[in-house]
């Protein structure tokens, strides 16, 4: 099979992915979940004419030619409406939320007043419409607010709440085995031998998967021998997602690719034109995707970032912001890339002086852990390119 280029690779993945189930959670539980319905506001709001500060509610032709004396004739707080409407050449005391009450058609701030209670002096006009948040200038009734696919956040749980939706119609969170392979894998705490490492990628996926909105089921460490990598897809296949770790290079103990096809699964591609992250396996038995990702942690996290969760986002049914967003950064040392593949280094993106700045990480090793920890983008660099001055940077973790 020969290498594939990213966007094609990309393709392929999403044509793997369906939509996956629904289901009702609390409101407060919806956070970062992927909205499953519409939600149509009911009603007006605000649902009248309302009061933006303290102050008077008065007719703009009364305090015209300011100052001016007008006796305050009732006193309005938030949640309680006049029952009275504004007779002419009068004042209302009024509270910011409450609504304005009819006649009156600006509300002048406390601090233009001496706060009166039986009488009033304003001491300067103030227009018509003045400080009056307008009925449905915040949404009309029958207005789309949120769209089936919409990722929630705190701002989409706010217009939930003000929709009444005590629950709320969202994704499934999908299920993602995990699994690492390598002999020379231990797990964290566990007393250390010659030539042994921390399976540190069970962990790093993990985290990007409940990260990415879905929960991780963590298999363990699968010895690198075909038997036992076999016997480990067979149950991790029982999840909606399968990823793994290591094992799918040309290593004489590379077993990933081997036991995927000989529990029948298809593979869809192996290997992608890409740096780090090169050996990389999209396989499917049945309706379960499986990802085999490279072995060396950063690897992981570049192919976690490029292929697997665009593909959770897509079974979550999200709409939009698939893939990360690719900004132009200018770069603090050039990148290059290598003849025949892209290369995706990490830095860190910051914003100075008003321009995006991207840091190379100082070691792009794949290998190693330090090239992750504060990289908040990728930094694009086609093969066979150097970037010198600018690049394309994809911004991780939105
Ligand atoms: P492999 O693709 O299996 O040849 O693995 C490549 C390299 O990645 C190994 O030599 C390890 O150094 C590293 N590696 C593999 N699996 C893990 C893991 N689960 N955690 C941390 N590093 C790993
Ligand atoms: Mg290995």
């Amino acid at each position: 099979m020969t290498m594939l280029r990213v966007e094609e690779a990309q393709a392929l993945v999403l044509a793997e992915i369906a939509r996956g189930a629904a289901e009702d959670v609390a409101l407060d539980e919806a956070l970062h979940r992927v909205l499953r319905e519409a939600i149509v506001a009911a009603i007006d709001a605000p649902a009248a004419d309302n009061s933006a500060m303290d102050g008077y509610a008065v007719r703009a032709e009364d305090i015209a030619n300011a100052p001016v004396v007008l006796p305050v004739t009732g006193d309005i707080p938030a949640g309680h409406p006049s029952a009275a409407a504004l007779a002419p050449g009068t004042a209302m005391r009024i509270m910011t939320g409450a609504f304005v009450p009819e006649g009156a058609d600006v509300v002048v701030q406390v601090e233009l007043t001496d706060g009166g209670l039986e009488r009033v002096t304003i001491a300067q006009a103030v227009a018509r419409g003045a400080n009056i948040r307008r009925r449905g200038e915040d949404m009309r009734a029958g207005d789309v607010l949120l769209r089936e696919g919409a990722r929630i956040g705190p701002a989409e749980i706010a217009i939930l709440a003000n929709a009444s939706k005590t629950r709320v119609h969202v994704s499934r969170r999908p299920v993602v085995a995990i699994l690492s392979t390598g002999d020379e894998l231990i797990e964290p705490g566990e007393a250390s031998a010659p030539g042994k490492i921390v399976n540190t990628n069970a962990h790093l996926l993990a985290a990007l998967v409940r990260d990415a909105g879905a929960i991780p089921r963590v298999l363990g460490i699968v010895r690198d021998r075909r038997e036992d990598t076999i016997a480990a897809f067979t149950s991790a296949v029982e999840s909606d997602f399968v990823i793994s770790s290591g094992g799918v290079s040309v290593g004489a103990y590379d077993f990933v690719k081997d036991a995927l096809e000989a529990i029948g699964a298809e593979t869809k591609f192996w290997r992608v034109a890409m740096k780090p992250g090169k050996p990389v396996v999209l396989s499917r038995l049945g309706d379960r995707v499986i990802f085999g990702l490279p072995g060396n942690p950063a690897s992981c996290f570049v192919s976690f970032h490029i292929f697997v969760a665009p593909a959770l986002r897509k079974a979550m049914g999200q709409e939009g912001g698939i893939f990360p967003p690719t900004v132009r950064a200018r770069l603090t040392a050039p990148l290059k890339a290598v003849p025949d593949r892209r290369v995706y280094a990490r830095v860190h993106v910051e914003a100075r002086d008003g321009v995006l700045v991207a840091t190379p990480l100082q070691t792009q090793s794949s290998g190693a852990l330090t090239s992750m920890r504060h990289a908040n983008g990728l930094a694009v660099i086609d093969e066979g390119t150097t970037a010198t001055d600018e690049a394309n940077v994809l911004l991780l973790g939105l």
